[in-house]
């Protein structure tokens, strides 16, 4: 080729990319996604099954789509889902009556009974189960424990979670543990404990991720001071973006590659948008408003839907969410951004809208595409930098 139509074509490329059409894009989007595989790490399908009928599976089969789910076969295999990341999780308020190990056995029930109940799933356990499965046109099934209050205290249940297959602890839920400060409750041990602090080192030991959303930013520091290990975000944002307590500050940020670690977006409206917390506040001043003006607790909570109904939440758009992972891979790095959408129910009043079920990954994708980012880079963030984390995780494990 002469050196004149070369830079032609280097002239032309970028002509190329701001005329291909959103058709065309979503097309390359999803030939992307054929390759990569896509790890998604949080999905609440077990809770949502649990609560429907106590997890009863006879009679339900997701070989076939179930709009009122948060997943099923067909769907996940539209949005080009390769690798899923089942969540076990129960309630954190289960702590006060000791009820919460009991609970996340229910969990890991139900998930090992979904992934049997059909031939598309199998459960990984290991990088190489991702690839191996991914290979042989099924879906990997992993599970993620999320809260660290289901172990109860005990190092020998995490133990027993990691046998029945969890490859990552989110160290809290909502609410601060005897152990951990949870991002969205009372600050209470300045982070972690030293017996939090001997969790991370047995997740380590185990090969077990370490799932640091929800926890507050102290925990999160602590964590990574002491994790020989990756640490993962398996649906987080980025605070800069929207500044909700429970999204990634930027000096944590900073210390991912360093550490391996890698932030999963997730799809949740409220920790996407950045509007949310104006509304959260106006929400809140008119919560107090009818508290003072009512004393029944029925007349507040329909006081407050029709609130909402007149001031409908701002929602978030795709390019949001392009927008915390725009601001993650500038502050962290390409290498340290992946997806963990966190479709816990029907989709259509918790999801960004035209991100509100699992078929929609492609369009996230080709809303990056349209931004200039490259195929390498979509694979990255579709899942390679989730299993190059895992494999180093497990390399840890072995030393
Ligand atoms: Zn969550």
């Amino acid at each position: 080729m002469t050196r004149h139509i070369v830079a032609l074509l280097v002239l032309s490329a970028p002509l190329a990319a701001a005329q291909e059409t959103d058709a065309a894009r979503l097309a390359r989007a999803r030939a992307i996604l054929e390759r990569a595989p896509l790890i998604d790490t949080h999905n609440d399908l077990p809770s949502m099954l649990i609560e429907r009928n106590g997890g009863d599976l006879a009679g339900l089969d997701l070989g076939v789509v179930h709009p009122e789910l948060c997943a099923d076969v067909p769907r996940l295999r539209e949005g080009g889902v390769g690798a899923q990341y089942w969540s076990v999780f129960t309630d954190s308020a289960n702590m006060k009556t000791n009820r919460s190990l009991h609970e996340a056995l229910r969990e890991f029930d139900v998930v090992r009974r979904l992934v049997r109940s059909r031939p598309e799933f199998e459960l990984a356990r290991s990088a190489d189960d991702i690839e191996r499965i991914r290979r042989s046109g099924r879906i990997a099934s992993l599970i993620g424990v999320e809260g660290g209050h289901m172990i109860e205290g005990s190092l020998a249940v995490l133990r027993i979670f990691h046998e029945l297959g969890a490859r990552y602890l989110t160290l809290t839920h909502w609410d601060t543990i005897e152990w951990a400060d949870a991002a969205t409750d009372r600050n209470e041990h300045e982070g972690l404990t030293e017996f939090g602090e001997s969790v991370v080192r047995e997740l380590n030991r185990l090969g077990m991720f370490v799932d640091l959303s929800h926890v507050s930013a102290e925990t999160m520091h602590d964590a990574l001071r002491v994790s020989r290990a990756p640490v993962i975000f398996s649906h987080s944002g980025a605070r800069a973006v929207d500044p909700h307590p429970r999204n990634v500050p930027d000096d944590v940020l900073q210390l991912l590659p360093k550490n391996g670690g890698v932030v999963h977006v997730n799809f949740i409206k409220e920790f996407v948008s950045p509007a949310d917390p104006e509304w959260q506040r106006r929400r809140k001043a008119a919560l107090e408003e009818l508290h003072a003006g009512l004393d029944d607790e029925k007349a507040v909570a329909a006081g407050i839907a029709d609130w909402e109904k007149a001031n409908p939440h701002p929602g978030g758009t795709i390019a949001e969410v392009a927008d915390h992972i725009d601001h993650i891979r500038k502050v962290a790095g390409i290498d340290h951004v992946g997806i963990g959408a966190d479709f816990y129910d029907a989709g259509t009043t918790s999801m960004v809208p035209g991100l509100n079920d699992v078929t929609r990954y492609p369009y996230l994708f080709a809303e990056l595409l349209r931004r200039g980012y490259t195929d390498d880079d979509l694979l990255k963030i579709a899942g390679r930098n989730h299993l190059r984390a895992m494999r180093q995780m497990e390399k840890v494990a072995e030393r």
